[in-house]
């Protein structure tokens, strides 16, 4: 019966259903930027809406002022390379989530954060360094 009165309010009420789908896009990613992993302030369009990107969660992520402002209208990929945060593990999971593999996305998002716990085990275990990972940088 509630549920059925929420559906109902989502239909009646767009603004609401956009602000609960940009906050469950921020909980993916754990309210961090997807490109530098600073705490995420807003949703950039992967594709620019300018280029006919649709606000869909395959083209949104979230992300900070600064990238979501620097990046413009870049091709992500493109401007993402360049900036010295870089992080090919993050370039991965930008590219699973563009793919819809939200579950990927969010778990080699959560290899990239250096707040994560997985991260010291998976050091532990093999003795290498992330630096490895820099391999397709060039
Ligand atoms: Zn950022």
């Amino acid at each position: 019966m509630h549920s059925r009165d929420a559906v109902f309010l989502e239909d009646f009420c767009p603004k609401l259903r956009v602000r609960r789908w940009r906050q469950s896009l921020h909980n993916f990613t754990n309210k961090n930027c997807i490109y530098c992993g600073k705490p995420s302030e807003s949703i950039d369009h992967i594709l620019p809406m300018s280029k006919g990107g649709l606000s869909i969660t395959k083209n949104c992520v979230p992300a900070c002022l600064a990238c979501n402002g620097d990046k413009s209208n870049a091709e992500a990929f493109h401007w993402y390379r360049k900036q010295t945060f870089y992080d090919p593990r993050r370039a991965m999971a930008l590219r699973a989530w563009m793919n819809g593999d939200l579950r990927l996305a969010i778990r080699l998002l959560e290899w990239a954060n250096p707040d994560s716990e997985a991260k010291p085990s998976i050091k532990q275990s093999n003795g290498k360094d992330d630096q490895e990972w820099g391999f397709q940088a060039a």
